[in-house]
Parts: C-alpha cells; structure tokens; sequence
C-alpha cells in the first residue's frame, strides 16, 4: 500500500486540490493519504488562541475567516449540487466546535496545553473533510479520519509528541485492512494524535511528514510520497545559492542530518518511524508530479564527491562552560544534561575539551539555559559564556567519515574564502559534518562550499 502525504501548500487553492484529486484518482492501487491543514489555517488558529485571551470579540473573527477559506475552497472543488451541502455541513459541524471551545476560553480565561492542541488540530480534521469530499466529487470514493478517533496514540509529551507504534500498528493497521475491503480511500489528519487519557498531543510544527510515517509504519506501506508545492532537497538554499541543483538521492540518515538543519522540506522526525523498514520514500513536487522528486532510500547512497548537501541553521546558540577540570571530573556533563531537560530544553551537540563544554542550543533557549546552568555547583565551573551571533554550517554526505580528502576540501574552501571556523564537530555521524562560523560570515561560507562540491569539475 502506498502512503500519500499532501502539505497544507498543496491544498491552499482549488488548482491544487484538483491536481491532488487527480494524482489520487490516478493510482492503480488505492492509497491511504494523509494531510496537513490548508496552508495558512494552523497559524489562523494560533492568532486566534492568542487573540481570544485580550478579548472575547476576537472569536466571531477567528471563526469567520476559518468557515471561509474552507467553505471557498468546496465550493470551487465539488460542482455538484447533490455533493455539496453535505459536505459543507460536515465542515460546519467542525468549524461550530472551533468556535464553542473558543468562546469557553474567553470566558474561563483558561486553556490548558491539551485544549490549545484540541483547536489547531482543527486545521487538519477540516482539511481532511474538505479532501475527501474533494475526491468523492471526483468520482473516488473517500471518507475523513480523525487521528485521535483512528487510534493514533502517542506518549504525554502533549507538544513533541511521539507516537506508540505498537499501538498504532495495532489500530490503525487493522483497519488498513478494512479500507481495502471496502474499496476506499481513508484520508487521516496529520498533524496531531491522542495520549492513552483522551488528549490531543502534536507532533510540532510541519508535523503531517511525522504522522504520515507513523500512518506508513502501521499500514506496513511499502511506499510514502510526501508532496509539497515546492521542490525537494537542494545541494544548498537557492535563495543563497541560485544555481542550487536538486537532489535526487539521499540516505534515511542524510535526509535526517538536512531536515534537522535548516532544510524546512521535511520534519526533522520523519524518518524515525521507518527505521529499520524498508519502506522508499519519495519528496515530490505539485507543480511537477511527473518528475522524479527526491528518492529517500534506507540503504546508504554514495556520490561520486561524498558531499550531497550544504546547510545552515543561524537559529541556534552555543553556550560554554569553562574551567580547568570539566573534562575529568565525572558526572558534569550528567548534571548539565539533567539540569536542562528539567527545563525542557534540547541540547543539539556536545563539544568538549578538558577545560571547556560547548552546548548547542536552540537560541530560543539559549538565555533560560544560562540562567539555569548559572545557579549550577558542580565545582569545576569557572565561567560561562553564552555566543548567538553564530552559524551553524552543515556539510552533509554518507561517507564523510571514511573518504580521504573530504575535510580537507571542506576546509581549505573555506579558508580560501577568507572565514574563520570557530568550532568544528566531524565524525560524530557517518552524514554529516558541523562547524561554527560568525553570523555574518555564513552565506560566504555557504557559497565557497557550494563552489567547491557542486560548481567546479575536478
Ligand atoms: N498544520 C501544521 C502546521 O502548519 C502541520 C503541518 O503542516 O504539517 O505546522
Ligand atoms: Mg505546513
């Protein structure tokens, strides 16, 4: 069975729902697809959460705007008279939730994490409404799927919420099963799922990639498509690099180093479901279904040049904790890591020396990470220091570590290029290797690698 995913930019308009209803009804075999919110409607709702705490007027405006886009995009999708109410009514249904749970914000003054989950994932559990009534109006038979109704059950972490996939095999495969008794294409929400107490946990943000996996894995698909309304991977950002190439091949690990860093085609996560499934995943464009899109493949994939992509992240501190003794005394790093996942706060990379840590961080945690370490006796700590005027350079390609001559290029290009690393973490992973420059000096750096791996024939 394959899997489809459909991104919110491909829903956004009736040309691209018609080019969705097409794709669909043009497999042979029935697929089981996936989709995130029309693209804009996840941060509709946010605004709408945010503005419904200043004041209870702002509800009829959220709702409004919500009924609209979904209620244009049915009525410019399925022609048929006979179709139509039903499927508005169905939406409706929906939309009067929104603004229910809305209204008993405003007047409680509470929202729970749970309940703020509840209203943006209704983003999704429209699109999927308007979806298959979309492809019903097209002559393919179709029905909507909840996440939380379907059985997709994750842990409690209600905002990075991983997925029991046991229990979604268990669910969600059963009635894979089903589906293709009946002839039918499910189209289940992504986005969100449910802990085993009835909450609506969410998968982050761009979240439909992960869902989609979790819908992979537990269907036992052999194939995943993720479509966006843009093209795949590229050798580097075009809008740094204009001649960028796309890629054609990437590794499961490869993708995962790229979408971690910077490359916003996939979340970072989705790969992890599949581990150890042979399960071939493709990136594919809307705007060119007939193109090959990126083949993201779990057996390793080699270039010729080792190196597939170049990335950065600017979105990222490092914070460092200095003293003579850090790197022997034991349990340090122990107490840091501790300190800060109390906090909720992912570390990215460790770097050590014996006098010094280096912690990267995300710089939206960078100033609450200091002050948390700050208060820290762990004995050895002479200093802090924390630097967000940084960027975070990924050079990423299987066989970095084992393939002579690569560093050295990464490096030499870079020197040439007049930029100073200021840190440099290679052979962590087999995929990719990191350094640090000054903010100012990435895209200088970005462009001298690019040059020497993707633009001159050696
Ligand atoms: N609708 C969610 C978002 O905008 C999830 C997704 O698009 O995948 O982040
Ligand atoms: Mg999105």
């Amino acid at each position: 069975m394959k899997v489809m995913k459909f991104g919110g930019g491909c829903l956004k308009n009736a040309d691209g729902l018609n080019r969705v209803v097409n794709l669909i009804r043009s497999e042979n075999n029935l697929p089981c697809v996936v989709v995130s919110a029309v693209a804009g409607v996840t941060d509709l709702l946010l605004r709408g959460l945010a503005d419904v705490q200043k004041s209870q007027e702002t509800v009829s405006r959220t709702v409004a705007c919500c009924r609209d886009v979904h209620l244009k995009l049915l009525e410019q999708t399925v022609a048929d008279d006979s179709l139509r109410p039903e499927a508005a009514r169905a939406l409706n249904v929906e939309i009067d939730k929104v603004e229910r749970i809305l209204t008993g914000i405003a007047l409680t003054g509470e929202a729970t994490v749970a309940v703020q989950n509840l209203v943006l994932s209704f983003g999704e559990r429209l699109a999927a409404r308007l979806v298959s009534a979309a492809l019903g109006a097209g002559g393919v038979e179709a029905r909507h799927f909840d996440a939380d109704a379907i059985g997709l059950l994750t842990d409690d972490n209600l905002d990075n919420a991983t997925a029991d996939l046991k229990a979604c095999r268990k669910s969600i495969g059963r009635k894979a099963s089903v589906f293709r008794r009946d002839g039918l294409v499910p189209v289940i929400t992504g986005f969100f799922g449910v802990t085993d107490r009835g909450r609506i946990s969410l998968f982050g943000r761009n979240g439909s990639d992960y869902s989609a996996a979790v819908v992979a894995h537990a269907v036992g698909a052999d194939e995943l498509e993720i479509w966006k309304d843009v093209d795949g991977f590229m050798t580097a950002d075009p809008k740094i690099i204009p001649q960028a190439r796309k890629i054609d091949r990437l590794s499961y690990y490869e993708a995962a180093e790229l979408s971690y860093f910077g490359a916003k085609i996939l979340h970072p996560r989705t790969l992890e479901p599949l581990d150890g499934m042979k399960i071939a995943v493709r990136i594919k464009s809307l705007l060119d279904p007939s193109g090959p899109g990126t083949e993201i493949c779990s057996e390793g994939c080699e270039n010729e040049d080792v190196v597939k992509s170049v990335t950065a992240d600017d979105e990222i501190a490092v914070l460092r904790i200095h003293g003579p003794g850090v790197g022997y005394k034991p349990g340090v790093i122990g107490r840091i890591g501790r300190r800060l996942s109390d906090r909720g706060v992912n570390i990215h990379a460790i770097i050590t020396a014996q006098t010094c840590i280096n912690l990267l961080l995300d710089k939206k945690d960078a100033h609450e990470s200091y002050d948390a370490l700050r208060g820290l006796d762990v004995g050895v700590m002479s200093r802090l220091d924390l630097e967000e005027d940084i960027m975070l350079i990924a050079v990423v390609g299987d066989g970095l570590l084992n393939r002579k001559g690569v560093a050295a290029r990464i490096f030499s290009s870079i020197s040439r290029a007049g930029v100073n690393v200021e840190m440099i973490s290679t052979g962590a992973s087999e995929a990719a290797s990191y350094f640090i420059v000054r903010d100012s000096d990435g895209d200088k750096a970005i462009k001298a690698l690019h040059r020497e791996f993707f633009e001159t024939s050696r």
